[in-house]
């Protein structure tokens, strides 16, 4: 079976490809290689993968590469994924994570492709109080542009199931982390901050919840999902693993041996949702599939691989500190 992976040079995107040569699935990956996508990623499964240099937005491109490929199923995890960077300009989320995701789908019912895996993300729901938790059928009420620009996506894909019986299945998973994530999101940040013995940037009072999901974990739910799910339908992939940002952080820090008074307060960001949970019993019940990887395993792996391949992490920091300096200030 033939698998068409848009963004498989990305954080999941690079483990869900390395995991689909495992199972010995034949893939051919699209990805534009923004300041995200790295084929070092890719590395140990280069050979075994047809790579596209391509913009998702370019239709005749991706048209083309259908007629060549002719996957059977298309998994699409392309997306502009960062809500800092959405704050600072939204238009890149726009044109990627909804004109790109139309163009896929258009392409897709063209080719009577078998399966559109749609990837959305818990941010889609909008934000949760210290109670309660988001179900597949939890109105959409997203918050920042890139959620937004996420929920759009996600409901262009209903659309296309809904209207032209294209056989789109969402999968809207909670925050992931582990090996080959991009330097910017919190973990990496923290890990890399306190190796330095920099301050640690926390926003507000680091009281914000997210549910942890371990990158592996997260890959494996959609292989499940593309086995096992129905046409159409949602599923939420969640580890139940929810833990304040605060709490993140003195996990690394202990992992590293490193002094609490590292961690730096700052100015909270415009629109932070407070809490995501996701109730996953429908994924639990019809697909069979749990989470593995428990937050103190995952943060230990995590904390263990960027040691590891510092190198790697290095590389991105001269431009991350330009960055660093617009988003933290
Ligand atoms: P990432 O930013 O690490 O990777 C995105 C990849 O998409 C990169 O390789 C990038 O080069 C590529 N890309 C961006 N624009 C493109 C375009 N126009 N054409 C082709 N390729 C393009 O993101 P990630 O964290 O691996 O997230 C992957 C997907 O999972 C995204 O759809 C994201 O919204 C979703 N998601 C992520 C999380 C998370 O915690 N990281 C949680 C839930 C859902």
């Amino acid at each position: 079976m033939k698998l068409l992976v848009t963004g498989g040079a990305g954080f999941i995107g690079s483990e869900f490809v390395r995991q689909a040569v495992d199972k010995g699935y034949e893939v051919a990956v699209v990805d534009k290689l923004t300041y995200a996508g790295d084929l070092e990623r890719l590395k140990e499964v280069e050979d075994k993968i047809t790579f596209y240099k391509a913009d998702i937005t370019n239709r005749e491109f991706i048209e083309h590469i259908f007629k060549v490929e002719k996957p059977d199923v298309v998994v699409h995890w392309a997306a502009e994924s960062h809500v800092d960077r959405s704050i600072l300009d939204a238009t890149p989320f726009i044109e990627t994570n909804v004109k790109g995701t139309q163009v896929l789908l258009d392409i897709a019912k063209e080719n009577n492709t078998k399966q559109f895996i749609n990837i959305a993300t818990d941010e889609v729901y909008g934000e949760l109080g210290e109670e309660g938790q988001f179900y597949e059928d939890t109105p959409l009420v997203p918050n920042s542009p890139y959620s937004v620009s996420k929920a759009s996506a996600d409901m262009l894909g209903r659309a296309y199931y809904k209207t032209y019986g294209l056989p789109v299945i969402t999968v809207r998973p909670s925050n992931n982390y582990g090996w080959w994530q991009y330097p910017e999101k919190l973990i990496p940040v923290v890990i890399l901050k306190a190796l330095n013995d920099e301050p640690i940037p926390v926003y507000g009072t680091g009281e914000n919840v997210r549910e942890w999901l371990f990158v592996s974990d997260c890959a494996e739910a959609v292989f499940e999902i593309m086995e096992k799910g129905k046409d159409g339908e949602i599923y939420n992939v969640g580890s139940g693993e929810e833990r304040k940002n605060i709490e993140v952080v003195k996990a690394i820090l202990s992992l590293l041996n490193k002094p609490e008074d590292l961690i730096t307060f700052v100015k909270d960001r415009p629109g932070h949702d407070f809490r995501y949970s996701l109730n996953t019993d429908k994924i639990e019940r019809e697909i069979g599939w749990k989470a593995k990887v428990t937050f103190e395993e995952g943060i230990e792996k995590t904390v263990k691989w960027y040691l590891e391949n510092i190198d790697w992490v290095e590389k991105k920091l001269k431009y991350l500190k330009e960055y660093w300096n617009k988003v933290y200030s």
